[in-house]
């Protein structure tokens, strides 16, 4: 063991060899000594644990090759594209929604080429960011203006801070949630500068609670959707309608927190509990928030619709500069909004629509397809089985899709075990484990997708 040891050289001593100088020429230096401190490392845990096998010729071009192989991998950008095959089609871990040609096509054009982003082609002077897709979201929800900035997130801050600076804000304590990432609502009212007034009990809230708090100092009464769990049995909340007279009677803001915003009717895919932008509008609410890239199915972005004199406001706000959303969000946003407009289905042209409104057969054909590839690939255990598939993105907690799942196991190897090698496939394949076995959910993935699925579990069990 220890003569191994002493066998193994020092790095420096390795930069002079001529076969590991070409590498350097053809990468960089740095690369190569990392590369080379790696390796070392790696064979002196090896020798450590008595299971060095023969020590590779250190100034051959083979091990100089295995080298560069390894610099070139290591390259691949951490950033990348993964199959998602977990069933949840707003996954906010693996980007959320998948976007539609249409919009990928948009942020291409204006990516690789200048745009108008600022400037008024009518007049030739400067014009707005904002001004490019508030027409569509007005024509698309019966808002009277809109304001698009970085994500939902910006939108409550901006919304707050633009109406309720130094004054109280008035929700419900069954609405005041915490979203992914340290989102808490109670602190991003006070981060807004607003004081927080909170009414009602944790399951029960009544008009007549919002009405008693209501003082001199407040503006806003603040609802908001509690996107990633449901307060069940005994529960009650105020209509919109009549939150929307009592902020109207006494002169407050009606603000409503939507999260996962849909601009058009899912009740006929079971998703009746999901509000629609233009009938929150119409029940009088003056500002509604909602993400792009959740159930509208497009980019990360925030949409603020509603009143124009308090949308005008929040246009004319320091901060928002700061919040701002970027020319390529934007322009997919547009491509994807323009996809909802006759005759456009929404339904087929957008990618998180398309999964989730899937008829059960398709999403069980597919099964029997990747099923059937794996199959005859061998090398693993394979059948198909219902599943449970759910939108995700804070949208419908409780509410699962129908779905069909290939059910995956490799012998002798554990499934936490093929997990962790799918997740080193390229790309990465992203499952989950159910019993001892990979589930594979076959209404998040595409057609196109199969090919890669299978070439991962190629790569897992080939000998
Ligand atoms: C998801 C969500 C947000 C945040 O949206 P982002 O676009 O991720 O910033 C805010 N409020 C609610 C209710 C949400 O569900």
């Amino acid at each position: 063991m220890n003569s191994q040891l002493r066998q193994l050289p020092q790095v420096d001593t390795l930069l002079h060899s001529p076969a590991i100088a070409k590498v350097i020429d053809a990468c960089s230096r740095q690369e190569v000594i990392d590369a080379l401190r790696d390796l070392l490392s790696r064979l002196r845990v090896d020798i450590l644990a008595g299971h060095a096998a023969e020590l590779p010729d250190f100034a051959g071009d083979r091990f100089a090759q295995g080298l560069h192989a390894q610099i070139l991998k290591a390259r691949a950008p951490n950033l990348r594209a993964v199959v998602n095959a977990t069933g949840i089609i707003i996954h906010t871990n693996l980007g959320r929604a998948r976007l539609a040609p249409e919009a990928l096509a948009a942020m291409q054009d204006v990516g690789a080429q200048a745009s108008n982003l600022e400037l008024n082609l009518t007049t030739g002077k400067r014009g707005s960011r904002y001004d490019h897709a508030e027409a569509l979201i007005c024509e698309l929800t019966g808002a009277d203006a809109a304001l698009i900035v970085n994500n939902c997130a910006a939108a409550v801050v901006l919304g707050l801070m633009g109406t309720a600076m130094g004054r109280k804000v008035i929700a419900s304590r069954g609405e005041l949630i915490e979203i992914g990432g340290s989102f808490r609502l109670p602190d991003v009212i006070a981060q807004s500068g607003a004081v927080l007034k909170e009414v009602g009990a944790t399951n029960k809230t009544r008009i007549g609670d919002y009405a008693d708090a209501i003082e001199d100092d407040v503006a806003v009464l603040l609802k908001s959707h509690t996107s990633n769990f449901r307060i069940v049995g005994f529960t009650a909340s105020p209509a919109r309608e009549d939150l929307a007279k009592l902020a109207k009677d006494r002169d407050l803001i009606l603000i409503e927190d939507l999260g996962s915003g849909v601009l058009i009717d899912l009740s006929p895919f079971g998703l009746a509990d999901e509000p629609v932008v233009a009938d929150i509008l119409k029940a009088g609410v003056d500002l509604v928030m909602f993400s792009g890239d959740k159930l509208l199915g497009g980019p990360q972005a925030g949409i603020i619709a509603g009143r124009a004199d308090i949308i005008a406001q929040l246009r004319a706000h320091p901060l928002l500069r700061a919040l701002r959303i970027d020319k390529l969000s934007l322009a997919a946003l547009e491509a994807t909004l323009r996809l909802y407009r006759a005759p456009n289905d929404p339904l087929t042209r957008i990618p998180v629509l398309r999964m989730l409104s899937e008829p059960l057969p398709t999403v069980q054909a597919r099964a029997d397809l990747l099923a059937g590839m794996l199959h005859d690939q061998g090398g693993c255990e394979v059948s198909v089985a219902p599943s449970a598939a759910y939108v995700g993105g804070g949208a419908m907690p409780q509410q699962d899709l129908a779905s069909f799942a290939v059910s995956v196991s490799v012998p002798d190897l554990p499934a936490d075990d093929l997990a962790k090698a799918l997740r080193h496939a390229h790309p990465p394949v992203i499952g989950r484990i159910h019993q001892g076995r990979m589930l594979l959910d076959m209404r998040t993935v595409t057609d196109d997708d199969l090919p890669r699925i299978a070439a991962a579990f190629n790569a897992v069990t080939a000998p």
